[in-house]
């Protein structure tokens, strides 16, 4: 290492306290500091290549160097960098992103609110529900449906839809009231011997019997990833989502799709509730929407919503609700380039076609000896590690392994994210036959690696 990243790495550890990061191992280890991007590749200081198999967070559509979203953000920059759209202000990229969103999003979904972050809209998604049931004159129907193994964000309320431990345990969350229900995860929470129908009708019994214990008229919306992404990606077991629609629709829920991971054509259709056949009330927006170049979200809902909130408002005051930089200027006109550039680029049907590729070639490798399930859609796998293929015992502690295998897929030249022992793979959406066949590769030389390293 040189001087400058030597320096840079303590600076880093001196003043940094990393998101979802073990500080004193990072003090030990200091950081991998990525210094610039190409198409699907990142560079760290000392100019290594890798491919940056997450796409950053999941999200980086475009690749880590489109000229046209810089372009887009100076054009904003020198016209007008910051205003807001507080007490009737508006300016025309947030209105043009509004209108673009109501366009791509499925029929029905006709008004938006801006936010800066996934969280901050799923909080936005708490808070609309509540002020419109309160608004309808029903002030009890406040409670959350969520999945154990779901993910909405950190901040407090969406922290609490959120269904990992770690989110809660030492947080004192949740914090608003929210049930968990059974992760549609086949592999690890189907009982012996149960198909994957007799799985989905099991869930879908288990949802209603909650629903009817807490009673309909105290449940306000249930909340689901279309694909549940960042818990350990598992895609649910087929007729899932039109089961939990047609129970919202019975008892009166709304019904909130989290596409943060989901939409912009991460499983290869528009939007995740697209890709398997289900109609939302909301739908939560962010990541892939600007391709993170700047930070944006958005909650789209329907104009049955909208008329409720602004009924209320007529009644108590203002919708008493918004960020300085809901709608930001700059992060809207960079959202707007992006879009273009995936619909100009064909990239959902890309990603449908390379995500095909990427499933076959990732399959055969559920046969190596760490391997106990691969799964995915689209461009999005997770391939979970166990320590007994045919008990699908985890290895112990759980996580340890999955950290080495994504040192080890380091040192192959691959980013991916650990999730507890699944290595995740979200490439950018700009991806080809050959990244492609280079992911598959560098994933299997990493199982092999990582098995070498467990015997020595
Ligand atoms: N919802 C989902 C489905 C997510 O995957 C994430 C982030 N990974 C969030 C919400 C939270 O987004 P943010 O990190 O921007 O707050």
């Amino acid at each position: 290492m040189n001087r400058l990243s030597n320096s840079l790495v303590a600076a880093d550890v001196a003043a940094v306290l990393h998101p979802y990061t073990n500080a004193r191992a990072h003090e030990q280890k200091g950081p991998l500091i990525i210094d610039r991007g190409e198409g699907v590749h990142v560079y760290d200081e000392a100019g290594k290549e890798y491919i940056e198999g997450l796409a950053g967070l999941w999200s980086v559509a475009v690749g880590f160097n489109e000229p046209r979203l810089v372009e887009a953000a100076v054009r904003q920059m020198q016209k007008l960098p910051f205003y807001h759209t507080f007490a009737h202000k508006s300016h025309e990229p947030s209105i043009r992103l509004a209108e673009k969103l109501v366009e791509m999003t499925p029929e029905g979904l006709d008004r938006v609110f801006f936010t800066s972050s996934g969280s901050e809209a799923n909080d936005t998604v708490v808070k609309l529900v509540w002020f419109m049931n309160n608004a309808l004159g029903r002030p009890q129907k406040k409670k959350f449906l969520a999945r154990t193994k779901g993910y909405h964000g950190v901040t407090v309320a969406s922290a609490s839809l959120t269904g990992l431990p770690n989110n809660h345990r030492d947080f004192d969350l949740p914090a608003i009231p929210v049930r968990h229900l059974t992760c549609p995860h086949h592999y690890r929470f189907a009982h012996d011997g149960e198909s994957e129908s007799e799985f989905c009708a099991r869930l879908i019994a288990e949802t209603e019997q909650v629903i009817l214990e807490e009673g309909p008229e105290t449940i306000a919306a249930f909340i689901g990833e279309p694909l549940m992404a960042a818990g350990g990606v598992m895609p649910p077991p087929a007729g899932y989502w039109p089961g939990i629609e047609a129970l919202c629709r019975k008892y009166d829920i709304l019904l909130v799709a989290d596409e943060v991971i989901c939409g912009f054509g991460r499983l290869g259709s528009s939007f995740g509730a697209v890709h398997y056949g289900f109609t939302p009330d909301i739908m939560v927006l962010s990541k892939q929407i600007s391709s993170s170049y700047m930070p944006l979200a958005a909650v789209v809902f329907t104009d049955e919503i909208y008329q409720a909130v602004a009924d209320n408002t007529n009644k108590i005051g203002t919708f008493g609700h918004g960020f300085t930089a809901s709608g930001h200027p700059v992060a809207t006109a960079v959202a707007l380039e992006n879009l273009a550039i995936i619909e100009e680029r064909h990239l959902v049907e890309n990603a449908r076609q390379m995500g095909d590729l990427l499933q076959v070639g990732l399959a055969p490798l559920a046969d190596h000896p760490l391997v106990g399930e691969v799964r995915g859609a689209g461009l999005i796998a997770g391939l979970e590690l166990v320590s007994d293929k045919a008990t699908k015992k985890p290895f112990d502690p759980v996580g340890k392994i999955g950290a080495l295998a994504a040192e080890a897929g380091q040192e192959e030249g691959l980013i991916f994210r650990a999730i507890g022992d699944t290595l995740a793979l979200c490439p950018p959406l700009i991806v080809t036959e050959e990244h492609v066949h280079q992911i598959v590769q560098r994933m299997e030389a990493t199982l092999n690696k990582t098995a070498r390293a467990l015997t020595s």
